[in-house]
């Protein structure tokens, strides 16, 4: 992984590059942010940096025997640790029984790997992941035992979160007391579920989202997705790589739908005018087709909510995230203005499909919906 291939981060990627060329690495660091915003990327390009022979100012050569190695994620002081859980033929699973599917998740999910698609990726989608106490052995084991052919010995933990009680201790006291040349980076994403002992023990690197335009950058940069769905999509994600990507790829569209549904609803709600214009022109540059299906998909969440307004609850089938809009905006969209929103959001697609001008269109529709929604049940 080099710095360059990710996307924003400037400073931080500075600060990491600074460290390695002062030598003044810190042995223990905690690389914490939010899912998607490339904190993964990031350590595994510090790592490589740190280990390259031929280091430029701003990023690896790329090319040293180091740095080959990386790339395919099997240098020998390379070392992964991640949660994993029992599975049929391993009772007593650790890291390294599932490398091989660690290295290909890594590539398959670009280098911005998130749990949910991890634990799918090793089939243990219904269990919990944990970090146990085996890898905590077989790490202090594989350090203090094997000679080194780089200059640094790398430990990746990723989701620090995920620690089983009794590996914490363990890995506390290596982390207390390194061995010669050995950098630990912890990765995590939420700070009030690590253990305190390892805040304390580790340099914390905050990593905040990736910043709109940065994410623009490189979504657009090697022209795999048309500039127009790659500005939605980023308006959406809220600087997650991950999420951006969803939308852009044919699996996400109805949580696209659901997305700039949700999101038109809350500027109509809040009657923000300015930011509803710009909803507005983004928006409605999407395909006809697509804002077609749109419409359709404003149609259902209108019934969700009618469904919602007569306790028939039970029978809604959604995802957790659209549940809970629906729930929360069914006192809006009710017995009162019900019919009035799916006759809007039928004509709405008729319209579109008799060439009517999109924006012209969502600018009217915005202004009756305002109106619509202050008729609370
Ligand atoms: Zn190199």
């Amino acid at each position: 992984m080099l710095f360059h291939e990710i996307a924003g981060h400037r400073a931080i990627k500075d600060n990491l590059i600074k460290t390695v060329r002062d030598g003044r690495i810190s042995h223990a660091q905690l690389f914490l942010g939010p899912n998607g915003n490339g904190k993964f990327a990031l350590a595994l390009a510090y790592a490589q940096y740190a280990n390259c022979t031929n280091r430029k100012d701003t990023d690896s050569c790329g090319e040293c025997p180091s740095c080959v190695k990386f790339n395919i994620l099997a240098h020998p002081d390379l070392h992964f640790i991640y949660p994993v859980a029992q599975v049929k033929d391993k009772k007593k699973p650790k890291s390294r029984d599932f490398i091989t599917h660690w290295r290909e998740y890594i590539k398959e999910c670009s280098f911005y790997p998130s749990l949910n698609e991890w634990y799918e990726k090793i089939n243990i989608e219904r269990k919990q992941g944990i970090i146990n106490v085996r890898d905590a052995d077989e790490i202090i084991r594989t350090l203090n035992y094997t000679s080194y052919e780089s200059i640094f010995k790398i430990v990746i933990i990723w989701m620090a979160e995920k620690f089983h009680h009794q590996a914490a201790p363990k890995i506390l006291k290596i982390l207390e007391e390194p061995p010669e040349k050995t950098i630990f980076i912890l990765i995590a994403e939420k700070q009030e579920d690590i253990i305190n002992t390892i805040l304390s023990r580790t340099q914390i690197i905050k990593i905040p989202r990736i910043p709109d335009n940065d994410l623009y950058k490189k979504l657009t940069s090697n022209n795999a997705f048309n500039e127009n769905e790659v500005k939605n999509a980023v308006r959406i994600s809220e600087g997650n790589y991950k999420k951006a990507i969803h939308f852009l790829r044919d699996s996400g569209k109805e949580q696209f739908y659901f997305e700039n549904f949700q999101f038109w609803m809350r500027l109509c709600f809040k009657v923000d005018i300015l930011k509803l214009d710009d909803f507005i022109s983004d928006f409605s540059q999407n395909p006809r087709e697509e804002l077609k299906q749109f419409f359709l998909y404003a149609l259902k969440a209108t019934r969700n909510s009618l469904l919602f307004n007569y306790h028939n609850e039970r029978i809604i089938r959604l995802p957790g995230e659209e549940y809970s809009f629906n729930k929360k905006i069914s006192p809006f969209i009710n017995h009162k203005n019900g019919q009035e929103f799916i006759e809007l959001f039928e004509k709405a697609h008729d319209h579109i499909e008799r060439n009517a001008n999109p924006a012209i269109l969502f600018t009217s529709l915005s202004l009756k919906i305002i109106d619509l929604l202050k008729m609370k049940a």
